[in-house]
């Protein structure tokens, strides 16, 4: 069995009647509902308001991948959460960030870059598979169109990625490494573009195909301690 906890900062779905609209369930319930087909996934939800900002020791310690989404509160986020979600990374625990995350704290910090991009509301995206061989892109099509996305478009200011799996295309005029993945430590890191608030991308059932492959993917095979420091031999 695969834990998975998908960490939510749970804000603009609270705050925003036209967002609540589209995820009643918060982003992080339409998140879980995208999983109810895998019995080999055990899923939690944990968001930024509950205590140790949903991430204890405990619930990390219990988590093979972790799923974030962040855009309003990155700041909001505490040193400390950030320091254990990171030596869990190192320790082997997967991790998925997902669309604005791209500019938390923790996918910064990971990826030693400023993970800057160019952005404009309102667009439409077609979303290619760049390497069909990729464990990420199976049984996904070569090409999944998304009606309403955010445009994000390169320069994407991250270091170049282990494999980029999917490439976006967007009607304004913009292109993106979409699907990247990385290592760090022990930890498999997947960064993944769709998920805008204000259309239910988290619903497709290719964006859920998707989700599904990378958690299976950054799962880890043996957890260990995080590399240790330099030792004298
Ligand atoms: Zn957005």
């Amino acid at each position: 069995m695969i834990k998975v906890t998908i960490w939510n900062e749970y804000e603009h779905e609270r705050k925003i009647p036209a967002i609540y609209e589209v995820y009643p369930e918060g982003i992080h319930g339409a998140l879980k509902n995208g999983f109810k087909t895998e019995s080999d996934l055990i899923v939690r939800c944990a968001t930024l308001d509950e205590p140790e900002q949903g991430l204890p020791e405990e619930i990390l310690a219990d988590t093979d991948v972790l799923i974030w989404w962040s855009h309003a509160r990155q700041e909001d986020v505490t040193d400390e959460t950030v320091e254990r979600v990171i030596r869990h990374i190192h320790s082997g625990m997967g991790f998925i960030a997902l669309h604005s995350a791209h500019y938390s704290k923790i996918f910064r910090r990971l990826m030693g870059t400023p993970c800057t991009l160019s952005w404009r509301h309102g667009d439409s995206e077609k979303l290619f598979c760049a390497n069909p061989a990729h464990p990420i892109a199976q049984g996904v099509p070569a090409c999944i169109d998304i009606p309403e996305e955010e445009l994000y478009g390169e320069p994407f200011s991250i270091p170049n990625p282990d494999d980029v799996v999917f490439l976006g295309w967007f009607a304004g005029g913009a292109v993106f490494r979409s699907g990247c993945t990385f290592t760090r430590g022990y930890g498999k890191i997947f960064y993944f573009q769709p998920g805008h608030e204000e259309a239910p991308v988290y619903e497709h059932p290719d964006i859920r195909r998707i989700l599904i492959n990378a958690v299976r993917w950054a799962a880890p095979t043996t957890r260990l301690p995080a590399p240790p420091d330099n030792v004298a031999l």
